[in-house]
C-alpha cells in the first residue's frame, strides 16, 4: 500500500480540504530509533501536518519544520518537499525519562523556551538568497492548534487541522477557507456559513477514528452530504538526501584542528545520518583530504592572483 494524500474541494463553498495517510514512510522513520510513545505521537503529528501544508507549496523546494525543545525532547525535524518526499527525526536529551502521557508542553516547552521554526527553502535560490523563515509561537496544547494559530496570523488563512499518529500510521486532515471565492452570488455570510458547516462536519472526527480508518472511508463518512470534488491522489514517500559530500562539508565547517584531534583520538570518524541511518566513515586520509582540497583551491587562487 502506497501512502496517500487526497485533496478535495467543497463545490460552491470556497473551502478546500486534504486528507493524508502516511504509513510506509512513517514505518521507515520509526525504524531508525526507538522513540518513547509520547515522542512518536508528536513526531507523527508533525509529519502529517508537514505533508498537508507542503502539498500546497507554490514553489519547488522543501518545507522544514523544526522544534527546538527546552525539556526532555531537544529537537524535532520534519522535512517535506513539493514532491512529498519526507524525512524526519527526533533527538532526546541524554537520560530523558518520558512518560506515555507527557503533554506537548512537558516535552518541548517545559520552561517556556521552546522554539518552533518553519523554513521554506526553494530549490532554485539565487546566490546569497536566504530561505524564508517563520517563527511559530508555541501557543497551544497540540501541534494542530499551534499550526492553526500560525496560519491565521501569518497567512490570514482560516485553517483547521486534525492530526493523529501511533506505531503504524500518521494521519491528518486539513480544512481551509479559500481567501477569495469567485462565486458572484456568494456573499461573505454565505462563505462564512459554508466554512462553519465544513468545520462542524470535520469536528465530528474523533482521534481514534482518525487512527483506525483509511482516508477514503473518512472522506465519505464525514462529507457524504456535501458536493465534493476529489483530485488525483498524491503519494508521500520516504527520501533522505544526505550525501558523503554534505557530510564532508559539515566536517570542514568544524575546522581542521577540531577534526584532526578527533580522528587522532578515534582513528576513524563514523558519522551517521539521523534521518536514514546511513553511515559515513572518514579515516585519517579522508579527513586530510577534506582540507587538502581547500588548500589547493587557495593555492590556485594565489597563483592566479600573482600572475596579474
Ligand atoms: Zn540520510
Amino acid at each position: 500500500m502506497q501512502d496517500s494524500l487526497q485533496k478535495f474541494m467543497f463545490e460552491h463553498a470556497g473551502v478546500r480540504g486534504e486528507l493524508v495517510e502516511i504509513s510506509n514512510t512513517w514505518q521507515q522513520i520509526l525504524s531508525r530509533q526507538n522513540y518513547p510513545q509520547a515522542v512518536k505521537t508528536i513526531l507523527g503529528e508533525l509529519t502529517a501536518a508537514s505533508a498537508l501544508l507542503s502539498a500546497n507549496l507554490k514553489f519547488d523546494g522543501t518545507m522544514i519544520m523544526q522544534i527546538h525543545g527546552d525539556g526532555p525532547l531537544k529537537l524535532l525535524v520534519v522535512e517535506c518537499n513539493d514532491k512529498l518526499h519526507i524525512r524526519a527525526t527526533a533527538k532526546l536529551a541524554p537520560d530523558a525519562v518520558i512518560s506515555d502521557d507527557a503533554t506537548l508542553a512537558d516535552l518541548i516547552h517545559a520552561h517556556g523556551q521552546g522554539r518552533f521554526v518553519i523554513t521554506l527553502d526553494p530549490n532554485d535560490k539565487l546566490p546569497g538568497q536566504q530561505a524564508y523563515q517563520g517563527i511559530v509561537p508555541i501557543d497551544g496544547d497540540s501541534i494542530a492548534v499551534i499550526i492553526e494559530n500560525y496560519m491565521m496570523r501569518s497567512e490570514q488563512l482560516d485553517t483547521k487541522l486534525w492530526l493523529a499518529a501511533d506505531d503504524t500510521v500518521a494521519r491528518g486532515m486539513l480544512l481551509q477557507k479559500l481567501p477569495k471565492h469567485g462565486g458572484i452570488e456568494s456573499t461573505v455570510e454565505d462563505e462564512a456559513e459554508a466554512w462553519n458547516r465544513a468545520v462542524v462536519l470535520g469536528s465530528t472526527l474523533k482521534q481514534d477514528e482518525l487512527l483506525t480508518t483509511d482516508i477514503e472511508t473518512l472522506l465519505h463518512r464525514l462529507f457524504w452530504e456535501e458536493t465534493i470534488r476529489v483530485f488525483e491522489p498524491q503519494h508521500p514517500e520516504f527520501h533522505c538526501n544526505c550525501t558523503r559530500e554534505k557530510v564532508g562539508d559539515m566536517l570542514r565547517m568544524l575546522g581542521e584542528t577540531e577534526i584532526n584531534t578527533a580522528v587522532e583520538e578515534l582513528g576513524k570518524l563514523d558519522i551517521h545520518c539521523d534521518f536514514c541511518g546511513k553511515h559515513y566513515g572518514f579515516d585519517k586520509v579522508d579527513c586530510a583530504q577534506l582540507f587538502v582540497a581547500n588548500t589547493l583551491v587557495e593555492a590556485t587562487s594565489i597563483v592566479s592572483q600573482s600572475k596579474h
